[in-house]
Parts: C-alpha cells; structure tokens; sequence
C-alpha cells in the first residue's frame, strides 16, 4: 500500500459526523451537529422538484446559473446596500464548505501565512494546510468571544496573504461589531492581505441585529469576498448550494479553483435558491424570530440546571459552562458521559482549537430542533442529573 496524504490520513472523522454516528448509535437526542430538524419552505421544494421534472438537468454554467448569480447580486443590495455585478463578482458551488476550498486554494500559495481565529470551522485548517498555507492561530475564547486586538496584530507579517473570517461565528455566535470589522480590514489592508469572510449565518441573527457583511465595509471591498448557504439560509442543509462573493479579480481565480473540483451545482437546487432569495422579509424575519425562540427555550432549561450558558447573537448553537455540575473534567468527557448515559449529544468546544490548552469546560448546544425536541433533551438532562445520574453514580 503507497503512503497516502498526510494531512488527511492523519485527522480524525470530523467531530460533528463523529457525534451524530453515537447519536444514533445510543438513540440519543442530537443536539451537536448543527442542522434543523424541520426542513425549509415547502414552495421551494415544490419549485425545485419541478425543475428536476421538467429540466434543466444538464450541466449549467460553471460559474453559476445566471438567474440565480443575479439574483444573489440583488439579495447583496437588498440586506447589505452593496452593488455587485452579477456576471465578474458572483459564483454559486457546492456548498459553503466547496466555497471555502475555492477560496483557499484559488487564492494562496505553498508558504503563503494565513490568519484564523479560533474557534475554527472544521475544515478551515485542514484545507489550509493541504494548500501548503501556513498557519497563524487567533485566540477568542468563550464566554465572551473577545476579539484580542494586540494578538491580532501580532499574527500579521510580511507573509500574509489571507486572514479566513467566521461572522456570524460557529460555535460562538458571535456577530463582529463594525469597529472589531474595521480593525481586521485595516490590517489587511496594511499587510495587502485578503479577506474570505465567511458568512452562511449571516440571516439567522438575534435580538435585532443586523449582520454586518465584509462588502459592506468601503475598505475591505477591493480585497475581500463573502461565503452564503442556501443550507442555513432556507433550512436545507443536504442541498449543498454555496455562493461566493465579492472583488472580481479574487473570483477569477477562485472560479478556477472551482471549474476543477465539482465545476457546478445541481441546476434544479439552484434554480430553487434563486427563488428562496426573492422571498419576502416575511420569511427572513420568521426564520429570525423562530430561531431566537427556540434559543431562549433552551438557554432556559439549560439554566435550571445549573450549566452557565453564554450568549448568542446568532447562527444555531448555545454554548453552557459545565464546571458546576459532576459530569467531567474535561468537555470531551462530558460530552462521552452525556451521549452515553443522558442520551443527549452535543458537541466539545475544544473540537474548534487547534493551539495547545483550548478551553474545556464548555459544551455546544444545537438549539434549531422543534420544541418537543428540546424539552425533551432538558427531561433526559434533568433526569441523569437529578436521578439516576452522575451524582447517583458518584455516591452509588
Ligand atoms: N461554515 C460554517 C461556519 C458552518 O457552520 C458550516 C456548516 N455547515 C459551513 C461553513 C458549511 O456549509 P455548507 O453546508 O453550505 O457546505
Ligand atoms: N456546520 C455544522 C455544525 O457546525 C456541521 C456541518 C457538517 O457536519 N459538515 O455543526
């Protein structure tokens, strides 16, 4: 057998298909991986199973179907007030996640310093690496997410070429304030480094905040593009359809990094997503509203039982300090002895640090679950909790 790559062949299965397998296998309520348990608006599957009916089902352009590139343009003058041109700034993937491998790969070279702020999507490291990218880590660290300017700064050198930014923020549900934005443009901008904000959260935020995109800041324009997803945008998270965004010469050769790995995208799903953006802001405010709800739900319950639980400004996930309660010492343990015996999964929050000594006493909640689904996992965590659990095991 020839040696494979290392880098893949050196990683575990990511956390988040890790914990729904003992989701599954234990029969427990999952709230880690993050995605919704109800799906998106029912017109738009209709819409889209019309389009696989009745066509077109051959390959659309590479770059995206024109209906929905434009319609992705207008949906930026729409919630962010910027003007793009639809045909030099705009295409569609497979995904946010193919999205962020365009990006990285279209725009770095081997030995080219990328900064990432942890916690980090799963997949920002390793497709950095694969690239040949060099890592510069930033710490933000729960519960309050702040961002540490001087560290910022630091991690800047003449090698940088690209800072990779998560707002809203997973896990942390952090919104970057625009002063907190400016000081990464500005840094950038001092060191001619590009911006890759992704930003799939960017409708599904809380208590009346407005999401702040990357291209909506004059300075950052030239130098950066924003990732969406149909899958958080619509409910759908099995419909793959990513879109990037932004300066016309980032896209060029981001396009060419995607023309050679799926090269495009269902057109019936895209034909479908064009539609959801023209929906009215009937339905972006529910998803808001429905969202928020089901957030204070859970942060209640978890509450009552004596997790600290952080706040959250948007995107699907609550974060709860566990040191109170016998359940662990490390959020790794926790979340083993909860999966096993409460029959709740979540999600470690260290499984978002790659530098030494992350944070361990925080567990992810996912709260995008119907109701009875929630309550249900807060019944399990009381019971274990309060009955036959830990305590009981412990003094047993
Ligand atoms: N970025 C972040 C921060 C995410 O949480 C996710 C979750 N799915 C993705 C990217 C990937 O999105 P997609 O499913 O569209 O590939
Ligand atoms: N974004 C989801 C989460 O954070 C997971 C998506 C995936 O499993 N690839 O839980």
């Amino acid at each position: 057998m020839p040696s494979t790559n290392a880098i893949y062949s050196g990683i575990p299965t990511t956390i988040f298909e890790v914990m729904s397998r003992l989701a599954q296998q234990h029969d427990a309520v999952n709230l880690g991986q993050g995605f919704p348990d109800v799906d998106g608006p029912l017109s738009l599957r209709e819409y889209a199973a019309e389009a696989l009916l009745n066509g077109p089902n051959q390959y659309p352009p590479m770059p995206g179907l024109p209906v929905l590139r434009q319609a992705v343009a207008q949906s930026y003058a729409r919630f962010q007030g910027v003007t793009v041109d639809w045909q030099s700034q705009v295409i569609i993937t497979s995904g946010a996640t193919e999205a962020l491998s365009d990006c990285i790969n279209g725009l770095i070279n081997p030995g080219d310093e990328v900064v990432l702020l942890e916690p980090l999507y799963d997949c920002y490291a390793p497709l950095v690496e694969r690239a040949g990218g060099i890592i510069k880590l930033v710490r933000l660290e729960p519960p309050n997410w702040e961002l540490p300017v001087e560290a910022l700064r630091g991690a800047f050198s003449a090698n940088t070429k690209l800072v990779l930014l998560n707002n809203p923020m997973n896990p942390a549900g952090k919104m970057f304030s625009r002063p907190e934005l400016e000081v990464i443009v500005d840094l950038c901008a001092e060191h001619n480094a590009f911006i890759v904000a992704d930003e799939v959260y960017e409708h599904l935020t809380f208590d009346g905040r407005a999401h702040i995109s990357i291209l909506s800041l004059p300075n950052a324009q030239a130098r950066s593009v924003a990732i969406g997803s149909a899958g958080k945008t619509f409910s759908m998270t099995g419909w793959k359809v990513g879109t990037v965004t932004g300066a016309a010469q980032m896209i060029e050769p981001i396009a060419k990094a995607h023309q050679f790995t799926t090269f495009t995208t269902p057109p019936h799903l895209q034909m479908a997503v064009a539609k959801g953006l023209e929906l009215p802001d009937s339905y972006f405010d529910a998803i808001k509203a429905d969202l928020s709800t089901k957030r204070d739900r859970l942060a209640a319950g978890l509450s009552a039982l004596n997790f600290k639980v952080g706040t959250c400004q948007a995107a699907y996930f609550l974060n709860a300090d566990f040191s109170a309660l016998p359940i662990g010492e490390t959020d790794v343990e926790a979340c083993q002895a909860m999966v096993r015996d409460a029959k709740v999964a979540t999600v470690p929050v260290s499984a978002f640090y790659k530098g030494s000594a992350p944070p361990r006493k925080f567990l992810r909640f996912c709260f995008c679950k119907q109701d009875s689904v929630l309550d249900e996992a807060i019944e399990r965590l009381d019971k274990w909790l309060n009955n036959s659990g830990p305590n009981a095991a412990k003094t047993g």
